[in-house]
């Protein structure tokens, strides 16, 4: 730990925090994944700020009612003081370094806050492999990488897990006789990736992604140069951008009816979107739910025939045309109520339901670095059988790539060839 930074108990906390000038705190935790991603970060801003702002610690698990009585219910909790009052944004999760500028900013003197942002060095890195995104494509693509003894760093924005961290229950994963909880699978997964030797850089801003050169900056203060690059950044479904949908996302709003239908036996299901993947997923779901309404903004749907006489052929499915949502609501913990809007009148009318599935569609996560990239048809990377896009040394692999199933075993079956392929090239 940086010698600018202290570790106090709950004893000494008003003499160090309350009556000092300028102090930030973090509580935090051991067997923590997101308190190990942030500790990196503060102790590389307390060798910037640390003559400014006092870099404090403090162990949550040994000091729980000064935590409690502060308010600091999850690890790492990240508190900041201006003379012994609490100022700015509390943080906590995975803790982004720019937004722990930002607050510092609020403590120091705009002028002394400017010039010691500039005095961050930027720091040069390289390594063999580097890895975009730490989902199970990513994940299993380091732990093979790894393991074949390459040097491999696994850059995210978030904190490791990808989907799959925020998705409730799997159970198609082989080797978990039970359903496993996404959360807990992708623990699993980037520990072993960790104890194979990967280096991490999670929940960090990625300010420079250079295909070409095969440099990535994060933070705006490293920069690692690879001599390969496997992009495992996924995708994203398509938000409506309707109310109460993104905070209930896994409480009852899902995007995927392979992953969680089972969920919903003999229980009323509403989906949304008229396509060939909303109609086919609506009639995956009448396999469980008892009943299926299709709410879709068109008077008719735009599915192939096949699907649009399945469904209308099916007695659980039933329609509600020319209405789209303006409203998903939550009473405890899962989404129970849905406000519709009728397109012709304009009126609204509330939907009860146990359940909402989302079909927009889902667009790649390529966005900040698609350049010379070779695209499929639908948007999604090019890739050969060994992953290989058009760029020399540029693999791409799981969700973000150009194939017919997304899954989380089809995500690891790439991320395994890429990272075989990588091993035996740098071989050579
Ligand atoms: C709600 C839901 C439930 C699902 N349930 C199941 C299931 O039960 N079983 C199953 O097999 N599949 C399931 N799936 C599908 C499965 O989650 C995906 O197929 C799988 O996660 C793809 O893995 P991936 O590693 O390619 O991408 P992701 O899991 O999407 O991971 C991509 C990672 O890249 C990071 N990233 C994005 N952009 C950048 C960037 N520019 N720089 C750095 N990092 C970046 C993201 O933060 C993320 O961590 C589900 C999907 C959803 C949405």
């Amino acid at each position: 730990m940086s010698g600018k930074i202290a570790n106090i108990t709950a004893a000494e906390f008003e003499n160090e925090v309350l009556k000092g000038k300028n102090v930030v705190v973090d509580f935090y935790s051991t067997e923590c994944p997101p308190c190990e991603a942030l500790a990196s970060k503060y102790e590389g801003l307390s060798e910037i700020y640390g003559d400014d702002i006092k870099f404090i610690k403090i162990f949550r698990q040994e000091n729980k009612e000064l935590a409690v009585s502060l308010g600091v219910s999850s690890s790492p909790t990240l508190l900041f003081y201006k003379d012994g009052q609490m100022v700015g944004e509390r943080l906590s999760g995975g803790i982004k370094r720019a937004d722990i500028v930002k607050n510092f900013e609020l403590i120091l003197d705009s002028e002394r806050a400017e010039e010691l942002k500039k005095s961050a060095k930027s720091s040069e890195t390289e390594c063999d492999v580097l890895i975009l995104g730490a989902g199970p494509a990513g994940l299993t693509a380091g732990i093979y990488s790894a393991q074949a003894k390459l040097n491999t760093i696994i850059v995210d924005k978030d904190l490791p897990g990808g989907q799959v961290k925020v998705t409730h229950m799997v159970s198609n994963f082989p080797g978990f006789e039970e359903p496993i909880s996404g959360y807990m699978l992708m623990h699993h997964m980037s520990e072993q990736a960790k104890g194979a030797g990967v280096n991490f850089r999670s929940a960090v801003d990625v300010t420079k992604i250079d295909l070409v050169n095969k440099i990535v900056e994060v933070d705006g203060v490293e920069s690692i140069k690879a001599k390969k690059i496997i992009i495992a950044t996924g995708s994203s479904p398509r938000n409506l951008g309707v109310k109460g949908e993104v905070e209930n996302k896994g409480r009852g709003i899902s995007y995927c009816a392979t992953c969680d239908a089972k969920f919903y036996e003999g229980k009323h299901v509403i989906v949304i979107g008229g396509g060939n993947s909303a109609i086919e997923e609506a009639l995956f779901i009448t396999k469980f739910a008892s009943k299926v309404t299709i709410v879709h903004q068109f008077d008719k749907l735009q599915a192939n025939k096949i699907a649009q006489e399945k469904a209308f052929a099916n007695p659980k499915i039933e329609f509600v045309f020319e209405h789209e949502p303006r409203e998903f609501r939550r009473n405890g913990n899962s989404v129970n109520e849905v406000v519709v809007e009728d397109l012709k009148t304009k009126t609204l009318k509330t939907l009860s339901c146990d359940g909402v599935f989302i079909f927009a569609g889902m667009k790649p996560n390529l966005d900040e670095f698609i350049g010379d990239l070779k695209l499929d048809n639908w948007g999604y990377v090019s890739v050969d059988p060994a992953m290989k896009t058009n760029l020399d040394d540029i693999f791409a692999v799981g969700d973000v790539a150009g194939k017919r199933y997304r899954q989380i075993t089809t995500a690891v079956a790439d991320g395994t060839i890429a990272a075989i392929t990588v091993s035996k090239e740098l071989e050579d």
